[in-house]
């Protein structure tokens, strides 16, 4: 059921057994486990059903540095869905390596096991309708070619690991209809949740207070809270209840918003194959299901371990599209439709955009128009092909790549950033329109963060050479500058509520119960110990489902359940 928050009285009490606070990935997840085991779900959401500047900027901030972290309106979205929203599709789980214990890397040891978070991921597939929780090409029988060029043997280099890529799935449209019709869950958009209210001993939480923009304050009441709402805006909400926890419920190790973690990424390098051109696999494969999939360069396990080297994986990529000099219709064009001020909007997120302008403050035209002219048959071609499999198909093409008949390709890196302690959000003083004093936000990368890029690319490029298979030649003449220059994110926002078996080093247990209570708990990747070589929401979702399959199974056993699970 559908609830505009503005529509209810001041001073409004909301009951349900779980309050989960925040519908985007995480949060509808979570709700809709619930209700389907039962329970009665009140999920808060500050946005509405479409997007708006005004709610958008309650999450706003002017204080982080724009060369290492994007703007909160470009890396999150105030609307039931929240940032899948506008998320590339991506989905890429944990591997092991993320969850092992590396004793090279501080901070890293988790609670968990990446057996019992694996559990989850058929789960998690079916929730972004991905296929099979299969990541590996080498068990895809029908790709017959397993590695990206032939020849190429998998060892200490693999070339075999998967991400799979989702419709992308927009949880606030593909699962709008559930979350309207279900009796079990009160959809509550329009309210911001402002403070976690506790009892006086400060280890039970009595109820969350909330807002709406037209000023007017809702109460929240239930047996469990859940919070999901992002990586920073959770932390945020755990920091301004401050009334019987100083820095904030949850900062008794000081650690709320410390170890604050995105991923590192960029290109310093191309791919010259020597391998046949046309038996390269530059782009996307198909499994038996239709799922896009797309190979990676990574590392087997034990390479990691004994040349001490942070996660890290790389694919093959597209010349950078803003520089003509690529000489590609294709590329040109699409160009010009991300630039374009018109439709450059509905095709893409601002991110994407910002990325295909390149950084450039003039919008290149005429050799990009000469591009396509010299390109004509194949930029129709691409036009139609494409424009068909993104704009009309329910399952949309993630992207294009284009052939190289040289046989070079951009390799794009996609990184760990270890855990440090200096990299962290606090509070600032000033406050949005409804009070809550706004994040600061100063993202770290360090030394050892630029040395894992670079260390990986020579263990790439020795790898290419053994095998006779290619080798790698550096774009960027000062390596280490290049990579600290490119070093930035705010997409993927990890680390600030850490988990951990203990109070002390930690703010969550590893059920994700905020250390010392039993009634509150987080789903969000702002749990993450480490940050791994994968984009997050994935992982988010399988801990959503482990945390629903908890709160069923131990927090809310002894709660009658109620008869809506029909409905779901
Ligand atoms: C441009 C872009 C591309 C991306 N591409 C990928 C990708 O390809 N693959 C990938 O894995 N990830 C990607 N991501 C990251 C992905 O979007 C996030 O990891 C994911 O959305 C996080 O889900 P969540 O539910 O934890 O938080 P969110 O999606 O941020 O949802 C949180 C919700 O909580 C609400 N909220 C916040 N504060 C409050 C409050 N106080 N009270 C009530 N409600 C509140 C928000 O309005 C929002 O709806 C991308 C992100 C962006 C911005």
């Amino acid at each position: 059921m559908l609830i505009d928050g503005e529509s209810l009285e001041d001073q409004y009490l909301l009951q349900g057994d779980v309050t989960v606070v925040g519908a985007g990935p995480a949060g509808i997840v979570v709700a809709l486990e619930l209700a389907k085991a039962g329970y009665e779900v009140i999920l808060v959401e500050s946005g509405g059903l479409q997007f708006s500047e005004r709610a958008q900027n309650l999450g706003e901030t002017p204080y982080f540095d724009q060369r290492v972290h994007a703007a909160m309106s470009q890396c999150t979205r105030r609307q039931i869905g929240g940032a899948s929203r506008i998320l590339g599709g991506r989905d890429v789980p944990y591997d092991p390596l993320s969850f092992a214990a590396r004793s090279y890397i501080s901070d890293s040891t988790w609670p968990v096991s990446y057996e019992e978070i694996a559990k989850y991921f058929q789960r998690a597939c079916d929730k972004f309708f991905c296929g099979d929780a299969e990541f590996d090409i080498r068990n895809i029988p029908e790709a017959k070619q397993k590695s990206i060029v032939p020849g190429l043997p998998a060892g200490e280099v693999l070339t075999s690991s998967l991400e799979r890529w989702s419709l992308p799935t927009n949880f606030g449209r593909e699962y709008f209809r559930v979350l309207n019709s279900c009796s079990g869950i009160k959809l509550v958009h329009s309210l911001t949740c402002t403070e976690i209210e506790c009892n006086d001993s400060g280890r039970h939480v009595t109820g969350i207070l909330a807002k709406t923009l037209g000023r007017k304050s809702v109460r929240l009441r239930s047996q469990a809270y859940v919070l999901a709402c992002g990586g920073l805006e959770t932390t945020r909400l755990l920091m301004v209840s401050d009334r019987k926890h100083s820095g904030g419920i949850g900062n008794h190790s000081g650690r709320l918003g410390r170890f604050y973690m995105g991923h590192i990424s960029g290109r310093i390098a191309k791919v010259h194959f020597t391998t046949p051109p046309k038996r390269t696999i530059y782009g996307f494969d198909r499994d038996s299901k239709g799922i896009y999939v797309r190979r990676r360069f990574s590392f087997a396990r034990n390479l990691h371990h004994e040349r001490q080297l942070p996660n890290i994986v790389g694919w093959l990529a597209n010349p950078d599209i803003y520089d003509p000099t690529h000489g590609s219709g294709v590329l040109s064009f699409a160009y010009l439709m991300l630039t374009s001020p018109v439709v450059g909007k509905y095709l893409a997120s601002e991110a994407i955009r910002m990325a295909a302008r390149g950084g450039l403050s003039r919008r290149i035209v005429l050799p990009h128009i000469m591009n396509m002219l010299r390109d004509i048959p194949r930029t129709l071609f691409f036009i139609s092909n494409f424009g068909y499999r993104r704009f009309v198909s329910r399952r949309k093409i993630p992207g294009f790549f284009v052939y190289s008949k040289s046989n070079v390709y951009p390799l794009h890196y996609h990184g760990e950033q270890t855990p440090n302690w200096d990299s962290r959000v606090s509070l600032a003083e000033d406050r949005d329109v409804l009070g809550l004093r706004k994040l600061k936000i100063d993202l770290r990368y360090t030394a050892r963060d630029i040395d894992g890029v670079i260390r990986a690319h020579q263990y790439w490029d020795e790898y290419l050479r053994k095998h006779g298979c290619g080798y790698l030649k550096y774009i960027a003449t000062d390596l280490h500058a290049s990579v600290w220059d490119q070093a930035a994110d705010g997409f993927h926002q990890i680390g600030t509520t850490r988990m951990s078996d203990y109070p002390d080093s930690g703010v969550v247990g590893k059920h994700c119960n905020v250390h010392g209570f039993d009634d509150l708990f987080i789903a969000s990747s702002s749990v993450f110990v480490t940050s791994g070589q994968a984009n997050s929401t994935f992982t988010i979702v399988a801990f959503a489902l482990r945390l629903a399959d908890h709160l069923r199974s131990v927090v809310l056993r002894n709660l009658p359940q109620r008869t809506n699970a029909r409905s779901v």
